[in-house]
Order: structure tokens, then C-alpha cells, then sequence
């Protein structure tokens, strides 16, 4: 028997062009209790994101203009954190590494059995959001998302922008690896001539700041890779 969370329609955005396998995803999944939006390319997927919510999106890599990842990029920028599972016939280790460090949630070869499409779409959409809420609370820290503000103990924890940017894009994934390229992308936005040293500063003075404070965190760094904020022992 299904449960009453799986009765309720879980709305997916499809971003796939090639027109047979959309119509076809479209009906199998409908049997599943999904409702898809369907469009063929980044545009229209970066346009429907702007009005409306979906439980998970289904991206296909290859589009006519330009690659899947795109609108991950554009949507993590926004702020959006609606999980995502890639969907491409580049199924190879490399693609499917670029695609999870660039923030897909889940990655699926071409072909693939409906039956393990529609298992990993709602494992994804059972999975929390990123920032499920506003205030998240580690060690003595207190951040509040909505308006970017880090207390201790109730006391604003005063710090320029870039470095709240830090330390907003650390909360969101607390406990693990943030890599550099979706921090910089977080820090900066799409901004290419930022040096990336410049985020390495960020997060030197972010650190003394926790530490000063005592915050009861430890922000760790594997050199070139990433980032992480964890909780002091
Ligand atoms: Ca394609």
C-alpha cells in the first residue's frame, strides 16, 4: 500500500529536447503520480523556474542551447535549492563527477528502467531542502539565511558581505565538502575575473572571526579542492 505522501503529486520540471523520450518519460511517470513540466531548453527551464516550484528537477545535458548544468548554475544562484537529477546518455565517470561537483543531487545514464527513474525521483524529493529553514543553528552559531546574519549568543556577528557569502554557502551543506567552483559561484557569482585567491582571504578572515567568537566550529580547507564547516569536538 502507498503512503499518503506518495498518493500526493510530486511536480517535476523535464528539461529534455529530444521530444520521443520526454513524451514518453511524460506518460510513464504520470502513472506514477508525477506531474511534468516539460521544456525543450536552458531558456525556457530558467524561465519556468522564476514562476514556478517543482519537487525535483529532471535536466538532460545536452540541449540546443547549451548544457543542463547551465541551469543548475543559474538556479543555485538565485538561491533555489530544488534537488536535481541529471539525466544524459554522457554517462561516463567524468560527466557524472562534473555533473554532481557543478550541484546535481543524482545522475542517471541513458537508457535507464523507469522503475529505478521514479525510485531516485522521490528518494530526491523526500531528501530536505538545502535551506529548509530560515534559521540554522551549529555549535554557538546562529545564521539566518533570509537576511544573512550570523549571531553568537545572540549577538550579531558583524562581517562584509562576501565573507556572510562564505559562510551562508557552508551552513547550506554544514558537515560537508564545499568545492571551489560552487563557492566561487556562490561568493562572486558569475563574475570570471575574480581571482581565486581572493575566496582563499574570505575564508582566513571568516575563520579568525568563528574562532575569535568562539563559535564552536571548525572551518577546514583541503588545499584547491574545498571547504568545510563542522562542529568543534
Ligand atoms: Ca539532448
Amino acid at each position: 500500500m502507498r503512503s499518503r505522501m506518495e498518493r500526493q503529486a510530486m511536480r517535476i520540471l523535464l528539461v529534455e529536447d529530444e521530444i520521443e523520450l520526454a513524451r514518453a518519460l511524460k506518460d510513464q511517470l504520470a502513472r506514477h503520480d508525477m506531474v511534468i513540466d516539460h521544456v525543450r531548453t536552458v531558456s525556457d527551464a530558467v524561465a519556468i523556474l522564476r514562476d514556478r516550484v517543482h519537487d525535483v528537477l529532471l535536466l538532460d545535458r545536452r540541449l540546443p542551447d547549451g548544457d543542463g548544468l547551465d541551469i543548475i548554475r543559474h538556479q543555485r544562484a538565485q538561491g533555489f535549492s530544488t534537488p536535481v537529477m541529471m539525466l544524459s546518455a554522457r554517462g561516463d565517470l567524468a560527466d557524472r563527477v562534473e555533473g554532481l561537483e557543478q550541484g546535481a543531487d543524482d545522475y542517471l545514464g541513458k537508457p535507464f528502467a523507469t522503475s529505478e527513474l521514479v525510485a531516485r525521483l522521490r528518494a530526491l524529493a523526500r531528501r530536505p531542502a538545502r535551506i529548509e529553514e530560515e534559521i540554522v543553528r551549529a555549535g554557538r552559531l546562529e545564521f539566518d539565511f533570509h537576511h544573512l546574519e550570523a549571531r553568537i549568543a545572540g549577538r550579531p556577528l558583524v562581517m562584509p558581505r562576501r565573507e556572510r557569502l562564505v559562510l551562508a554557502a557552508l551552513m547550506r551543506r554544514f558537515d560537508c565538502m564545499v568545492l571551489r567552483p560552487s563557492l566561487m559561484e556562490q561568493v562572486f557569482g558569475l563574475d570570471d575575473s575574480v581571482q581565486s585567491n581572493a575566496l582563499d582571504s574570505h575564508v582566513c578572515r571568516l575563520r579568525r572571526k568563528l574562532t575569535d567568537a568562539e563559535a564552536g566550529l571548525v572551518l577546514e580547507g583541503i588545499r584547491g579542492v574545498g571547504y568545510m564547516l563542522r562542529e568543534a569536538i
